[in-house]
Order: C-alpha cells, then structure tokens, then sequence
C-alpha cells in the first residue's frame, strides 16, 4: 500500500484560518478541510484563502458542516436549497468540491428515511449542476439518523452519484459502533474519511465530541480497524483529521500540526503502510544527563558519590563530567547559568541501531537536532522531546561511541545501584498527550494505564512509557490544571531513578553517612501498617531508612528518594520485587509535600532576625 494523502480539519488547530493554514503546510499536510466558521472570520475572500491555501501546497479537501438540511417541510427545503446554492458559491472559490452536509438534529425535521432520501437526492442534483458532491456524515446525536448504517441505507436510497458518506471514526466509535460493516459499502460511496480518537469517557457523546477528541493513538479507539475496514472497502481519498479539542484549540498551531501529522504517520503504520522503519530494539538507558549551573553541578557530584557514584570522566569539549555505578551512568554539564538550577537535559537510549532510530524519528516527524561537534567526536543523533529534552540513541559498546567523547579518570565500581529504572519528566497538561505520542511513535514505547491522584498542589495525571522488554522507562507526570502561581514551592519536578538490588541496605548506609535522604514523616508509616499490616521489622527499616513502599499484583517496591538539587530535581533509587509494574505513584503526595517542607527550610534565614 502506498502513502495515502493525508488532510487535517482546519477546527483542530488555533488561531485565525492563515495561522492554522502555515501550520499545516509546514507540517507536511497534503490537504485541509475548510471549516465554515474559520472562513466566515476570515477577513480574506474564500478565493484568496483558496489561492492561499495552493500557494503552500494544499489542496482544499473539504468544506463543512452543511447542517440540518434533510426531511424538512417544503418551505423550509427551498430555503435549505438557497443556502446550499450559496454555499456551493464559495466552495467554488475555494477550489473544492466536496461539501459535508451532517444528519440533522433540526426540530422541523421529522423520521422518514424516504423523505430525507429525497431531499439528499435533489441536493445532490443541484451539486452536481456545479459539478459538486455532497457527503452525508451520520452525528452520533443525529436526531433520526446517528448510525453509520442508517445513513447508508438513506445514501443507497437516494441513489445518486454525487451523494455519498462521510465517516467520522468518533460518531461511530463513541457510540460503540461496529465498524465491520464498513467493508460491506463500495467504495466509490465513500466519499470522506475524518479520523479522532478519544479518551474512553462516560459522558454525554456531544460534549465529549466537542471537548475531548484527541489524535489518533492519544486516545483508546480502536482506530486501525476502522480506518483498515474503510481502506479495505476501497476507500481512496485522503486520511483526515477531525478534532475538537479545548487544549488543541488554544494551542501553538505548528506543534499542534506537528503532533498530528505523528498521529497519522504512526496510524498508517499500525494499518500496514510503511513509512517508517520500524523502531529498532531498545537496551536500556546509555545515560541521562542532568544541566545545572556551576553551584548545583557540584551539589549533584556531591548526592551522586554519596549514592555511591564515582566521576569516569571529563568531556573533551564541553562543561560536561561522567558519573557511573554500575550500568547507571549520569553526565553533569555544568553550563547554565540562572542559579539553582537543574534539570533533565537529555536522555540516551541504547539502541540496537541507532542510525535507524534517528531516520525512523525523522519520518515520525521529529528532526534531527543540529549539534556542535568536536572533530573527535562521536556522530551522535539526538531528537526533542515535545517539552525540549534531548533524546539520543547510543550503541555504548560502538569502538567510536560516545564513550570516547570523554577523557576517561576512573573505572566505574560496582555497587548496590546496577542501572537506570526510569526517568521521570513533568509535561504541561498541554503538551501530555503529545508527550506520549511522541514516546510512542519515536521511540516505540508503548503506553501504560493512566493514573490520577491528589496531590498537595493539585491533582497529578501519571501516564508510563515503556518498551518491550521494560529496559526503558519513561514516566510522564502532569497537572491537569496549569500549576498554580501561589507557592508550589517546587514546580515540575522530575527526577532519575537508579535500580538498586537492596533498597533498605542503601537507605541504612545512607543513613550512616548522613547522605541527603528525604525525611518521610511518621503519619506515612503508622498508615502504611495501616494499609498492609507489613512485618513489624520490615516496617521499622522502612521508618528508620525514609523507605517507601507499595505493592501490585505483580510484587512489591521499595524505593527512597534524595532532597532536591536546584529547585527541582531529585534522584530516586528504587527496587522492584518480583513484577511490580508501576512507580510508586500511590506515595507522590507525600514525596511532594516532604520536599515542599524542604524548600520551606531552605528559604529560611539560617540565623533568625535579631
Ligand atoms: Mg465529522
Ligand atoms: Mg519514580
């Protein structure tokens, strides 16, 4: 199967019809589908947008929605058939002939298939005086008609070549429809493909439709079938997204186009049509690199070898050291400048062909990243993330690898720490859902249960990213709600955590030594025994060590966090026991508020006022 066209609704994307037009354009769309009310705000006339739209490279696919026009009185069917008449006016302008007219929800309308036949039919004639189609799209609050299979029954009825259907995967899908029959209509009937998915959600169909739909693969729709079964019935027009989305909508309109031409790429893939390679094998992290200025870098060196780390080695070029335990392996670059920072700059999956994985981001729409590069220096290709983290892929084990970037000090030692579990990036709530794709589609990770939970500083959506053989972890964190200015104290916090074969034997070490443990408070514990009624010496460890604990119904974790360096990193070491699955997510509310506390303090004046 070859690439098929790919179209967007100009109602998924911000701004005014010119911004959402460059955005798509610049995203690679081949069409777009003009909806009225961007039109009708525009001050351009739609020959203008038209022109504009073939100046960068689209073709106008669509105009909709035609609304409410079948199965009406005889008068307001003559008014419906002027209207319609001026409408075919501007899509003649536009360049398109295709116009989507909706089942309609209109109270004059009344139940009768054969009536809304002919009216279809008679709309269709006028259409195609102007050498017009219509396609007719079922809404799944359509007041008689909202299945696909009536109004194909109403469509087959009419019996005209220029009437058609539209399918939209959301009317369909959101109704729990399906879609096997699809295969059963010819293909010629089909006049329109749109495309969204959506979160599974128990809510009434027209605001979820109007808030909620997301991109494909960001959702739970199964869309490959759908979009396979309108394919196999012979469908030839172009893929097209239709997504109404409140975050979409207030978005920056590139990124968004951006996030959804991924969408489309990764679904194609899923039906068959190659375009990409698929994503090469992952091995676990190579490295994560934490960005700090000169101050917090030698906080971090200071956590890092309380932990157990030891420094291997000096960039050749750059502000950058090498810190290793094991298979863990931190790079510090000590380059910026705001003071009390530290961040997740970059992270390095070991890929068994990273060559592949580097073209394999570049057809799922994520460039390579220019780099400066010293002439000694391995020809490593990185990509952003949606929130601006680097993401390389490495083979470590390559004689020219990065390794060799660095002017080697030590040998890495062997201790409890044996490897990188996860890393875990906070993401706006505007960019969570990108943020997932992108993790899948990239990186062919692919995508755990979403958790929600209460947290002090508003609720937390938690969503896991994981490969195959679980040897990458990525754990997405955010607000649902933008963060609040008040005092969070520590805003979007992300953190490194290190596998660790004895979580408790660490903790009492650390403890020993006075290394930077963040103290968990008593409430924690006392309901903790509460919740399992753990064995009263296990129980005592985890108090006296500030351990954590949870449990699935795969095995147990222990894990135990660091204060933060900076304002917002911190390292975790954690240890799963037999097939734990998650991240401890349960126990986040009272991590945060423990490092709030810790914040607090540090804010203070060490010597009180006189
Ligand atoms: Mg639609
Ligand atoms: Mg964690």
């Amino acid at each position: 199967m070859s690439e098929p066209r790919r179209s967007i609704a100009t109602v998924c994307l911000s701004g005014t019809v010119e911004d959402k037009l460059v955005a798509a354009a610049a995203a690679g769309f081949d069409g777009v589908e003009i909806f009225e009310n961007d039109l009708i705000a525009s001050a351009a006339s739609p020959a203008e947008i038209g022109a504009h739209c073939r100046e960068l490279g689209l073709s106008v696919d669509l105009y909709q929605p035609f609304r409410d026009f079948e199965a009406v009185p005889p008068a307001r069917l003559r008014e419906n058939l002027r209207r319609a008449e001026r409408k075919f006016d501007v899509m003649e302008q536009l360049g398109t002939d295709l116009v989507l007219v909706c089942s309609t929800v209109s109270p004059e309308a009344v139940d009768d298939d054969e009536l809304a036949a002919e009216h279809l039919r008679t709309l269709a004639e006028h259409a195609q005086a102007r050498g017009m189609r219509v396609a007719y799209e079922a809404l799944a609050w359509g007041r008689f008609v909202n299945t696909y299979e009536h109004s194909w029954r109403i469509v087959r009825r009419a019996d005209h070549p220029a009437l058609g259907l539209c399918l939209d995967s959301f009317h369909v899908l959101s109704r729990d429809g399906d879609p096997a029959l699809i295969r059963t209509i010819p293909g010629e009937k089909l006049f329109y493909l749109q495309l969204a998915d959506a979160p599974k959600l128990d809510m009434d169909v027209l605001q979820w439709s109007r808030h909620h739909r997301l991109f494909p693969g960001q959702g739970s729709f199964d869309l490959t079938t759908f979009a396979g079964n309108v394919l196999e019935a012979g469908y030839t027009g172009p893929l097209s997204l239709e997504v109404f989305n409140d975050v979409f909508r207030q978005a920056d309109p590139k990124p968004a186009a951006v996030d959804a031409m991924r969408s489309l790429r990764l679904l194609e893939e899923q039906l068959g049509i190659p375009v990409a390679e698929p994503a090469p094998e992952l091995n676990g992290y190579a490295f994560a690199e934490l960005l700090a200025d000169p101050a917090t870098a030698t906080g971090l060196a200071d956590g890092l070898a309380a932990l157990g780390f030891v420094e291997t080695g000096e960039h050749r070029s750059k502000a950058v050291h090498r810190w290793e335990q094991g298979g863990a392996r931190v790079l510090i670059n000590s380059s910026a400048s705001e003071p009390d920072t530290a961040e997740i700059g970059a992270l390095a999956v070991e890929s068994a062909d990273p060559l592949r994985s580097a073209r394999r981001a570049e057809a799922m729409s994520s460039p390579i990243l220019p780099r400066e590069r010293g002439p000694q220096e391995a020809g490593l290709a990185s990509v952003a993330a949606p929130d601006g983290t680097g993401v390389f892929f490495c083979d470590t084990s390559a004689p020219d690898g990065w390794l060799s970037d660095f002017r080697d000090s030590a040998t890495p030692p062997e201790g409890l720490i044996t490897g990188i579990d996860h890393v875990s990036l906070t993401q706006p709530f505007d960019h969570f859902d990108e943020a997932a794709l992108f993790c899948r589609s990239v990186l062919g990770l692919e995508p755990e249960e979403v958790t929600e939970y209460a947290a002090p500083f508003g609720m937390v959506r938690n969503r896991g990213m994981v490969d195959a053989t679980c040897s990458v972890r990525i754990a997405l964190n955010g607000t649902l709600v933008r963060r609040g200015e008040w005092a969070p104290a520590v805003r979007d916090p992300q953190h490194i955590a290190f596998t660790c074969t004895d979580v408790l034997a660490m903790a009492e070490r650390l403890r020993a030594s006075g290394a930077p443990v963040l103290p968990i408070p008593d409430n924690y514990y006392d309901d903790l025994d509460a919740r399992f009624a753990l064995d009263p010496e296990l129980l005592a460890s985890l108090r006296r060590g500030s351990v954590l604990y949870d449990r699935d119904a795969g095995g147990e974790f222990l894990h135990v966090v660091t204060e933060l360096f900076g304002s917002r990193v911190f390292l975790e070491l954690v240890q799963r026991v037999g097939d734990y699955a998650g991240y401890g997510v349960a126990n986040a509310p009272v991590r945060m508020a423990a490092h709030r506390r810790q914040r607090m303090a540090a804010s203070q004046p060490t010597t009180p006022p006189a």
